[in-house]
């Protein structure tokens, strides 16, 4: 079906008189619940280094103020850890941790959180000799002891290699399906207190991952969000393309809107997401919403503690601003923010960059161009650039 009629069909719903919620399970999460018949969490991440207690309190402290139910910390290191003990000290909010393939930490901080978010992708990385099962079970017992909620995290860059390459160019498969694997794990263990999230940098992989696993799992609630949506304005309109048509269909209990922004403007990921729930609830709809982008695709991640330099989100904007004359052409540029998630991410854009500490890779596909300082890499960028345009005008 044609993206825009796929979009239209999903938005007749959308009506002041008739907003639709759909009733599934309810998750505790510190003094709120996801799900049930609670209102829409939104919900945002520090982007602080972890281990800056005082900085990242202060961020946690501003999410909240703006209206985040709840705040996700990454925690990559023991390290990381005793510092979210020192943040948990300092702060009521709503805490979410972030394991990404660091699974193991899971005791050491499921004592100072209300949920944890791991990757299914991302279990395949350390102690290889060990099951998944084992695995889940492991972190779901740390949450269980410490009455903390878990989200399964799907993301379309770091999906179950082995489901990845069952499924080929379908890429929505392998997410809906390893969702559905780690919701029977935890069925089998016995663990409810669990919500999915299934995230793609593609607003419509989004809409489809989600309305396919909803349909499969009504009971489980779901956290909504676009990978990577980049840069406030493209990153808002792939957002709102995603989410309003879900909302519409009375799927999504909570959300996050990822942005690429410096960390004083982190707080409008809480009013976008406001917005958009505005928007669906009382009818205030642009057309923004069924018009997919066309031409240069721009993704950039949101940043969080992991960014190996704080000059990323400015390289981000300036990749933007270079790649201006160019987006008439279907090209897709992804700039990443470390080696976490950067890697899945370049390697399926066209020209990827993934910054490190102190030089940026610049990938095409999975090739390496080379590796450059901040200061050399957009000009090199461009190069690249105009060597991609010159093949497509052939
Ligand atoms: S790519 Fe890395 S720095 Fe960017 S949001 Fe993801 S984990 Fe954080």
């Amino acid at each position: 079906m044609l993206y825009n009629s796929f979009m239209h069909e999903r938005a007749q719903n959308i009506t002041p008189e008739k907003p639709i919620r759909r009733i599934t399970r309810g998750v505790k999460v510190g003094n709120l619940t996801i799900g049930g018949d609670a209102p829409i969490v939104v919900q945002s991440m520090t982007a602080t280094r972890t281990q800056d207690v005082a900085a990242t309190v202060d961020q946690i402290n501003a999410l909240e103020a703006a209206g985040a139910g709840i705040v996700r910390i990454a925690v990559d290191s023991p390290k990381d850890a005793q510092a979210l003990a020192q943040i948990r000290a300092r702060t009521s909010s709503n805490l979410s941790v972030d394991l990404q393939e660091n699974w193991r930490l899971a005791p050491l901080v499921a004592p100072y959180v209300d949920k944890i978010r791991y990757n299914p992708g991302h279990l395949y990385h350390h102690e290889s000799n060990k099951s998944v099962r084992d695995k889940v079970a492991f972190i779901a017992d740390a949450a269980h002891r410490n009455n903390c909620a878990i989200r399964i995290g799907v993301n379309c860059g770091s999906v179950d290699p082995e489901l990845a390459n069952r499924f080929g160019d379908d890429t929505i498969s392998p997410m809906v399906l390893s969702a559905m694997e780690h919701c029977q794990i935890l069925d089998d263990i016995g663990f409810e207190s669990y919500v999915v999230s299934l995230k793609d940098s593609d607003p419509q992989k989004v809409v489809e991952a989600n309305t396919r696993f909803a349909k499969l799992r009504p009971d489980v609630p779901l956290h909504l969000g676009v990978t990577e949506a980049g840069l406030p304005f493209l990153g808002i309109t792939k957002t709102r393309m995603a989410l309003i048509p879900l909302l519409a269909m009375g799927i999504g209990e909570t959300l996050r809107v990822s942005l690429t922004v410096p960390n004083n403007k982190k707080t409008r990921e809480i009013s976008v997401g406001n917005q958009i729930i505005r928007d669906v609830f009382e009818g205030t709809l642009t057309q923004d919403v069924f018009e997919k982008p066309q031409g240069l695709n721009l993704v950039s991640c949101p940043s969080c503690s992991r960014v190996e330099n704080a000059e990323f989100v400015e390289l981000a904007e300036k990749v933007a601003e270079t790649s201006m004359f160019a987006k008439e052409y279907k090209i897709s540029i992804a700039v990443m923010g470390c080696r976490v998630n950067g890697p899945g991410e370049t390697y399926r854009a066209d020209l990827g960059l993934w910054c490190g500490p102190t030089h940026v890779r610049l990938m095409r596909k999975d090739k390496l161009l080379g590796t450059f300082t901040y200061e050399e890499i957009i000009p090199r960028y461009q190069e690249a650039l105009n060597q991609l345009i010159a093949k497509q005008k052939i």
